[in-house]
Order: structure tokens, then sequence, then C-alpha cells
């Protein structure tokens, strides 16, 4: 039996500033130890002020993930001595006297199956080491506090996780959530950090930190879960430690350094006071949450008879869900949504080309009416599509230079039919005994109009003329 437990620290990115200070939230790009102030760095004296959009935004995300939020709030010092940490104390949440952090007992479902929230802790990010060469072997460790006091949630979970499939799953979906509904960027670098901790057999448990991305938390636990089994089959008691992820090497290693052992020695944080949280404050907060992924789709399904599969795909994008949202009307958005999924989520399926993507809202709508009102057939509306992509221009301008209209006119169309036939005539016969391979006609018909011809008319001509 294997149990595997996530906890996952997700910046907070979309605020404005740090957790308990007026510098930016936003750290990345900016001049080393240039983003830092008394409070950030722990100057003494210095005294924290809690970020109110901060403790909202975890709030919403609480929700979200169907946690519970407790009529108080409250901070603690997580003692640790490491250079990325100026006041040498993480300030943090800790449920010792009771909950008081920001969420506990939440649930997210997946593929049929539960994963329960333990607790949702509101906490500042340290600062960042930079070593000269690798960590281990460095003779020079620089330190940049730019990050220092940015605002993250930790999200612990309970070991519910039976294999590391169903963590990447996870995963994704609770990056999609945190997008959607607006408390973070998660692909942003850094943005959402995850540790993994994995026992097999009820033996101990080993935790596996600082790997990169999600597909590298799922590679790293199949690499921990085969260890740990063969371990187990050889009689070998498994060592409860912490382990590292070796991208290079694709394994995961014992890390020696003492500082991940020790007792944090939780102290109240007595330089901010415990805030009360009012049920009307909640209820005004869920008010202002976005529709959820799960509501979204199905009203993609119900109210435009979206096929399930595409609106899973297109609900969990926020990106391309916005489009859709900005780009359909009653009769187009089923067709919208059909060329979201299949043609431009290939296209541009990374942060940066989203943002690159020259496709107004007018353009899409365009093609997606044209192509349901048989104006050009769907195979031109691709052509139309890559065109709108490189040169936004027009849908109307690029259907008259490329001369995409579809062939209405039947007469036309016969013809080129009537040659087809002259063309294939072995083909025509064998259509004549077997109907089901008219499709073969169908296509040297619309290769010959170069994707022009629409495909049900051409089918309904050729039938008649070989009467079947
Ligand atoms: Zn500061
Ligand atoms: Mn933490």
């Amino acid at each position: 039996m294997i149990k595997i437990g996530l906890e996952i620290h997700c910046q907070l990115t979309k605020l404005e500033s740090k957790l308990f200070c007026s510098c930016k939230a936003n750290y990345r790009n900016l001049e080393t130890n240039s983003n830092i102030c008394p409070v950030c760095v722990g100057l003494p004296g210095s005294l924290p002020l809690l970020n109110k959009k901060a403790v909202e935004k975890a709030s919403m995300l609480s929700l979200a993930l169907g946690c519970k939020i407790p009529e108080h709030i409250s901070f603690f010092r997580k003692n640790y001595f490491y250079p990325d940490l100026p006041k040498n104390f993480q300030i943090t949440q800790y449920n010792a006297y009771g909950p008081t952090s920001i969420g506990s007992d939440g649930a997210v479902p997946i593929e049929g199956k539960t994963i329960r929230i333990r607790r949702i802790q509101l906490e500042e990010d340290p600062g960042r080491l930079l070593y000269e060469g690798s960590s281990e072997k460095t003779q020079i460790t620089l330190v940049d506090y730019n990050r220092a006091g940015t605002p993250l949630v930790e999200i612990v979970t309970e070991p519910d996780f039976e294999n590391p499939r169903q963590v990447r799953i996870f995963l994704n979906v609770l990056a999609d959530l945190v997008e959607n509904l607006g408390v973070s960027d998660p692909y942003l670098e850094g943005a959402m950090r995850v540790d993994g901790n994995i026992s097999v057999q009820n033996g101990n448990r080993v935790e596996i930190k600082n790997v990169g991305s999600f597909r590298d938390v799922e590679k790293a636990l199949h690499f921990e879960m085969t260890r740990q089994q063969s371990l187990v089959d050889r009689n070998i008691q498994v060592i409860a430690e912490t382990r590292h992820w070796d991208d290079a090497r694709k394994i995961t290693v014992s890390s020696r350094s003492k500082e991940e052992e020790q007792d944090y020695r939780y102290l109240p944080e007595a330089d901010i006071p415990i805030i009360l949280i009012k049920q009307d404050k909640i209820e005004s907060l869920r008010k202002q949450m976005p529709e959820s992924i799960v509501d979204k789709k199905e009203r993609y399904i119900k109210k435009y008879g979206i096929p399930q599969q595409v609106a899973d795909v297109l609900s969990s994008d926020k990106f391309y869900s916005d489009l859709f949202e900005k780009a359909h009307n009653e009769s187009n958005a089923k067709e919208i949504a059909n060329i979201i999924t299949t043609d431009l989520m290939g296209f541009a399926d990374t942060r940066e080309k989203k943002m690159d993507l020259n496709l107004t809202d007018r353009n899409l709508s365009d093609l997606a009416d044209a192509i349901i009102h048989n104006k050009i057939t769907r195979n031109s509306g691709k052509i139309v599509l890559q065109e709108m992509l490189k040169t936004s221009k027009s849908f109307s301008e690029i259907v008259a230079n490329l001369d995409l209209g579809s062939m209405s006119d039947t007469s036309s169309l016969e013809k080129i039919i009537d040659e087809v036939f002259k063309e294939e005539e072995k083909a025509v016969s064998e259509a004549k005994q077997n109907p089901d391979t008219v499709n073969y006609i169908v296509g040297k018909v619309m290769r010959k109009t170069k994707g022009k011809a629409n495909p049900n008319t051409t089918l309904e001509i050729i039938r008649k003329k070989l009467s079947v």
C-alpha cells in the first residue's frame, strides 16, 4: 500500500504588496536587494502590518478548496537559522491552540476520488540564495531578499494519494483552480512549489523536496515508490528522511543537511494581533468569487450543448474560457468551443504563446458564424484561422484575399463531380456496389475544390448520381 501526501507552496501573485509591508509582491526581474524595507528584512524595531487583501485572497482559496475558515486567525513564528530568512524566523500559521490557520478540513474531488485538505496556512516567502555552481560545492553564496515577505499559502493535504499519477492530476486541477480564482498565476517560475511525502507498506515516511515541475514531482514519487518497495522486498527498513530530486540523474538522493530535522520552536507572533473573521465577511467574499471551473463546465454542457470532453478542456483553461466568454453568441458557442479546443489550443499552449496570440474575440466570432452558416467549410476555416493569427486581418478581408468562400453554386460543383466520376471509374462502380466506399469520391472532390466544397452537399449530389 502506498500513501502520498503533499505540501504545496502557492504564491498569491495577484497581490500588489508583500504580506507584512508595502514592498512589491512581484519581486521578479528587479535589481537584487532593491525590493526591501526594514520590515521584510527584519530590522530591529520594525513591525509587521498584515496585508488585508492577502487574507481575503487566502480566504477565497480556502472556500474554493472546501475548507472551513475559523472565527479568528493568528500567526506564529517558525524559528530556523538559515541565510534566506533575515529574521531567523518565518511568520506563518500553526494550529497550536485549535484551528487558527486560514483554512482546514477541505476536500478536492479528482477523477472520482476525494483528496482531503488538512490545512491552508498563510505565510511569507523567504529570500533566495544564489550559489556559484552547485549548492554543495559552492565557494560563494549570495542572498537576494527581494522575495522575502512575498505572500503565499501553504496547502497541506492528507496522505490520500495512492499513486504518483493521482498527484499529477491533483496538481493540474489545483493550478487551474488558483488561476481561475484569480489568486495566483501558477505558471510563473517558482509560483507553485511542491514537497511530497511518501511511504509504502506503512513503513517510514520520506519527504521529497526541491522538485522543479509537476512532471518531475510525479517522476520523483515514482522513483521513490520503487526504491522503497525494493527495500521492503529485501527486508531493509526505509529510513525516515528528507531527500532531494536530482534532476540530472532522475533519482532522489538523501539530503544530509541538518536544518531540515530541527525543532522549529513555534511561538505565537505577538506583533500581529489575533484577527476576527466575521461570518458576513466570509459570505461577501463568497459572492465575489468567480464562477468555479465545475460550474462553468456544467453551464457549457447544459446551455450550449458543448460535448462533455470539450467543455472539460475549455472550462479548466482560464485564458481560453475567457476568450470563449467574450467571443461567443447564442448560436456560435459550440463552434467557437470547437475551434478553440481543436485548433487554437494546439497552436498556443504555453503562457508566452497565449500572451502573443493575435486573435480578437470579434474575428473568432466571425469565423465561427461563417462556418455554421456554410459560408466557408470547416477546412477553409482552419486556413482562415492561421491567417488571422499571422496577420490579425479581419475575417472578410482574409476570405476575399484567399478566395476561400465555399462553393454554394451547385452547378459548378456538379461539373467537378462529373470530372471526378470520369477519372475514378473504378471507384464509382465500386461505390454502386458498396455505398460505404463513397467517401473516397467525396475526398477526391474536396481535393479538387481545395476544400471549398461543402462535404454534405457533395455527398448528397454524389449519392443522387449513383442512386445509392
Ligand atoms: Zn518590505
Ligand atoms: Mn511553508
